[in-house]
This record gives structure tokens, C-alpha cells and sequence, in this order.
């Protein structure tokens, strides 16, 4: 019997690991630079929490949930996103009762059925940040200053930060009425879908990735224009402090998210070197999530990033290089006494912060040395009977091909000694 990995996800491993780790501890330093500290929540929540939190007439709400059979009497889902769960853990722990703002990011794996293609999967990664407590435009502007700043950190090039805002609950019912009109002349060009987001949610239809759509939402109404005076102050004052901290935009009065509880600003960075799927990062306020969560009224915004999204980048702009630690030494080893010295050294020499490799598959001599330069070890040696007997081994230098008599017992000085300019190679 053999298994398959399921349809839309991923197996990561071998040099790949070795990417995620150096991006995730990019964004762990750029966060720890903001003051803005981890936060794991469960891999599952209770369903409602998404259909509240997420939006009842959203993708994801409505296609893409993995609901748990029923263990008991909750009904759980994996989560799609991170933002709910954060918001509840908020409100939960009531962290509002500590001094704010709340800053708080997460790396963790999302779930969402949908169609598996290139930059989209069933289990994807969302590094994602929140930030809780402040109503004002500059607090915007830091969530998407965190975000640029990851960017930039990795070395992302040709990517576009989008901004817009939707304005508050009033702005939005205006603007779903100017919408509506619209789409309700040019109903019969769009697709089914967005026949019903039509009835249930016309901005949904500005999200729709239909090609004929894209085409008519082309002439909507820009909903800037239905911004009262207050929200178009708060949009005017994001574009100042973006300006003023040197980050780039553009106003786009199409972006309108996926998820329901965005009021007022909402932004993507945007590539177009990853094909179709070239949104890496999304994000915006959402002043009612807190509320509804059965929260006090908090302000918040957030962004999440698709982390697979950034690896395609990472992997196509040759951003980061794959090459992983050398190995310190390899012990080669003679016959059974000889490779229970090289076990019992290795095991001494790897406490001190050194890295072995010895041969755990009882290999000749020569395959053992043919492994040491396949993993590009620094230093080698042999240990037979004779090694042990005399207290003597050959160090060989692996890079220079040099090999010195050094003694057995004194391997780690000797070995500390020379690797510091080993290294340097
Ligand atoms: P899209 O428009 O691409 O479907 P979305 O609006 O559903 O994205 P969000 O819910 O805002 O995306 O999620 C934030 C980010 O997570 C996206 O910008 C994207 O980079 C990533 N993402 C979303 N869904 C997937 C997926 N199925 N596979 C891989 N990455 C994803
Ligand atoms: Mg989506």
C-alpha cells in the first residue's frame, strides 16, 4: 500500500527547509524590532467564530471551510486565516485590559478548499500581524510599514503596496447602494456567483477573479467618492504617515478584500512575477471584529502574508542562498572497536557545539570517505584499533587536502583550534 500526500498540500524538506527557516527568522526579527510579540492559537476554533469573524457571504465561509465531524457537541474548523482566532484570544484573555496597543503576530498554517494551482493550496502558511487598541491612521500605517519592512528584509523586489479604503459602516451602505445600481445594469454580464453576491454582498463582486467580471468592475464607481468626511480624513492621513515613513502606494479603489469585517483602509502588496495568484500579503482594519467577539469596541488592523507566495519570490529573484552548514568532522571508523570510539568521541565533540557525522550503516573505509566529501565535511579522520592503541590519529584538512598527526584524546582543542579558520573558507 502506498499514500499520497493530500490533494493541495505540501511536503517541505531538504534545502526548502532551509529557506523557510532563514525567512521565518527574518520575520521574527523584524517583528521583535516593532515590539510586536508571537501568539499561537489552536490549529482549530469553534465554527461560529469563522462565520462571525470571517463573514457569512465570504469564499471562504461558504466554500472553503474544513469542518471537523463532530467530536462531541461543538462543531470545530480548521482554521482559514489567523485573524479570527487572534481576535478571540484578544478578547478571551482579555489582553484589552492591558496597556495598548496589542501587537501580536503569528506563522502558522492555514486550511481553505479550494482549487490546488501555483500559489494556491488547501494547507498553506500566513504569517500574519495584529494590531489592537488604536483607531488612528498611523497605526495603519505601522501594520503596513511591518509588512514593507519584511519585504524589504527579505529582498523582494518589483512588488506594489495598494491602498484603498472602504470608509465606516455608513460609507459602506452608501456605497452598496451606488454599487448595487451598477451591477444591477450589467447583471447579465457577470458569472453566477456573482449573480448571488449581487443579492447578499455586492463589494464581494470588486473581489471576483472571473476575467468577464474583472472587465465590468472596471466601470464600478470608485467608492472613495462615497467616503464621508471623517473616514476620507483618516484615508488622507495613512497616505501622509506612508509618505512620511518614505513607503511606496498606490490608490486602487478596487481592492476590496475577502473577508467581510474590513471598515475603512484596506491594502495589498501585490507581485507580478508568480503568475495569477500575485497577492502575497492583504490586510486593513476591522473595528468590529473586537465587538463582535463579544469584545469591548477596539480598534485593529492586521495584514496575513502567504508564505508560499514569498518563497516563489524568494526561490525565482535567487534571494536567499540554499547552502546549509558544513559539517565540522567526519569519523570514519575501523571495525567494531574503532566505531565505538568514533561514536563515543562524536558524541562528546557534538555536546561542545561541534558537527559530526559518523557511519551508522557499516560502510568500507573508502565509501565512508567518499560520504565526508559528499557532505562537504571540514575535517576527517579514521579510527581503527591502531588509532586507539597509539593514541593517534590523522586530522585531514578536507578543503586543502592536509592531514597532520594530532592525538586522539586531545581531538576537540586540537579541533576548536583550527576550526575558527576553517570556517572562514
Ligand atoms: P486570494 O485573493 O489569493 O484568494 P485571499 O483574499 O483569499 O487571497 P487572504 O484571506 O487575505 O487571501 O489571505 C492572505 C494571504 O494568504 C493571501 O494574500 C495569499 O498570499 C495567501 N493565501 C490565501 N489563500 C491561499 C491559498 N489557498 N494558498 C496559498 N496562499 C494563500
Ligand atoms: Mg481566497
Amino acid at each position: 500500500m502506498t499514500f499520497k500526500a493530500p490533494r493541495g498540500t505540501k511536503d517541505i524538506f531538504g534545502e526548502d527547509i532551509f529557506l523557510w527557516r532563514k525567512v521565518e527568522d527574518i520575520l521574527r526579527n523584524v517583528c521583535e524590532k516593532f515590539r510586536v510579540f508571537e501568539i499561537r492559537t489552536p490549529v482549530f476554533e469553534q465554527t461560529e467564530l469563522f462565520q462571525r469573524g470571517v463573514g457569512e457571504t465570504t469564499d471562504i465561509v461558504t466554500k472553503e471551510m474544513y469542518t471537523l465531524e463532530k467530536k462531541g457537541s461543538e462543531s470545530v474548523t480548521l482554521k482559514p486565516e489567523g485573524t479570527a482566532g487572534a481576535a478571540r484570544a484578544f478578547v478571551e484573555n482579555s489582553m484589552y485590559a492591558d496597556p495598548q496597543p496589542t501587537k501580536l503576530y503569528y506563522i502558522t498554517p492555514a486550511f481553505r478548499y479550494e482549487r490546488p494551482q501555483a500559489g494556491r493550496q488547501r494547507q498553506f502558511h500566513q504569517f500574519g500581524v495584529e494590531i489592537f487598541g488604536s483607531y488612528d491612521a498611523s497605526c495603519d500605517a505601522e501594520a503596513i510599514s511591518i509588512a514593507y519592512e519584511v519585504l524589504n528584509q527579505i529582498g523582494i523586489k518589483n512588488i506594489e503596496l495598494k491602498i484603498n479604503s472602504l470608509g465606516g459602516n455608513e460609507c459602506r451602505k452608501k456605497y452598496n447602494k451606488t454599487l448595487k445600481e451598477f451591477i444591477g445594469s450589467n447583471i447579465e454580464r457577470l458569472c453566477d456567483d456573482c449573480k448571488e453576491r449581487f443579492e447578499k454582498n455586492p463589494l464581494r463582486v470588486l473581489d471576483c477573479k472571473n476575467e468577464n467580471c474583472k472587465k465590468v468592475i472596471d466601470d464600478a464607481p470608485s467608492v472613495i467618492e462615497s467616503l464621508d468626511e471623517e473616514c476620507l480624513a483618516h484615508f488622507e492621513a495613512l497616505k501622509k504617515n506612508l509618505d512620511n515613513m518614505g513607503i511606496p502606494y498606490i490608490v486602487d479603489s478596487k481592492i476590496v478584500r475577502g473577508l467581510d469585517y474590513y471598515t475603512r483602509t484596506v491594502f495589498e502588496f501585490v507581485s507580478n512575477e508568480i503568475g495569477s495568484q500575485g497577492t502575497v500579503c492583504g490586510g486593513g482594519r476591522y473595528d468590529n471584529l473586537i465587538g463582535e467577539c463579544g469584545g469591548p469596541k477596539t480598534g485593529a488592523v492586521g495584514f496575513a502574508m502567504g508564505l508560499e507566495r514569498i518563497m516563489m519570490l524568494v526561490k525565482s529573484q535567487g534571494l536567499i542562498e540554499t547552502k546549509g552548514k558544513d559539517v565540522d568532522i567526519y569519523i570514519g571508523s575501523i571495525g567494531d572497536e574503532g566505531f565505538l570510539k568514533a561514536q563515543a568521541v562524536g558524541f562528546e565533540l557534538r555536546k561542545s557545539g561541534i558537527c559530526v557525522e559518523y557511519d551508522t550503516l557499516k560502510r568500507s573505509v573508502k565509501a565512508q570517505l567518499k560520504y565526508a566529501n559528499k557532505i562537504n565535511a571540514k575535517f576527517s579522520v579514521v579510527i581503527g584499533e591502531n588509532e586507539i592503541k597509539t593514541d593517534c590519529v590523522n586530522l585531514k584538512n578536507m578543503t586543502e587536502s592536509k592531514q597532520e598527526e594530532i592525538k586522539l584524546s586531545s581531538l576537540k582543542e586540537e579541533l576548536f583550534k583550527r576550526l575558527g579558520s576553517a570556517s572562514e573558507n
